[in-house]
């Protein structure tokens, strides 16, 4: 395997409207295992971190954590999946963003937000491909044993 780069390649990227609000998008093919975008922000010691309210926290270390929310950090707009197209990589103390698979133009990009995050915020709002059927599949289950139940 090529030794991975850390310094992001110069993709066409557009934020526009996503199922969940706003999402990065690719605007031009990009290859398997490159990386995309350094995910950057404003940098917080423990202290800071549990005084925090952000949502865009993104733990380097024990001590060191980048608060991703400035608009200036595209890659916040990168939303949570289940079965993502991308991953987070840290080098050196900095968070990277790389191409799980190749990514079409129009997909829009993902990664896993982790544990914790996705039972925290996400457990019954997840909207990716993954929980999505799932949860259709469930409701319909619930749904047709209220309807069965009515008509007793
Ligand atoms: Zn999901």
């Amino acid at each position: 395997m090529p030794r991975m780069s850390y310094k992001p390649g110069d993709f066409d990227l557009v934020v526009r409207r996503s199922k969940t609000g706003l999402g990065l998008f690719a605007a031009s093919e990009i290859p398997k295992g490159a990386c995309i975008i350094e995910y950057v922000g404003v940098e917080l010691n423990k202290e800071q971190e549990d005084k925090s309210r952000s949502k865009y926290l993104f733990e380097i270390t024990a001590r060191k954590t980048i608060d991703g929310a400035p608009r200036w950090n595209t890659a916040r707009y990168i939303n949570h999946s289940c079965k993502p197209n991308c991953e987070p990589n840290i080098y050196k103390r900095r968070v990277f963003i790389h191409a799980k698979r190749r990514i079409k133009p129009g997909e829009e990009l993902a990664y896993n937000y982790g544990k914790n995050y996705f039972n925290e915020y996400l457990k019954d709002v997840c909207a990716c491909p993954k929980c999505k059927p799932e949860k259709a599949a469930k409701a319909a289950k619930k749904s047709a044993k209220t309807a069965k139940t009515a008509a007793r």
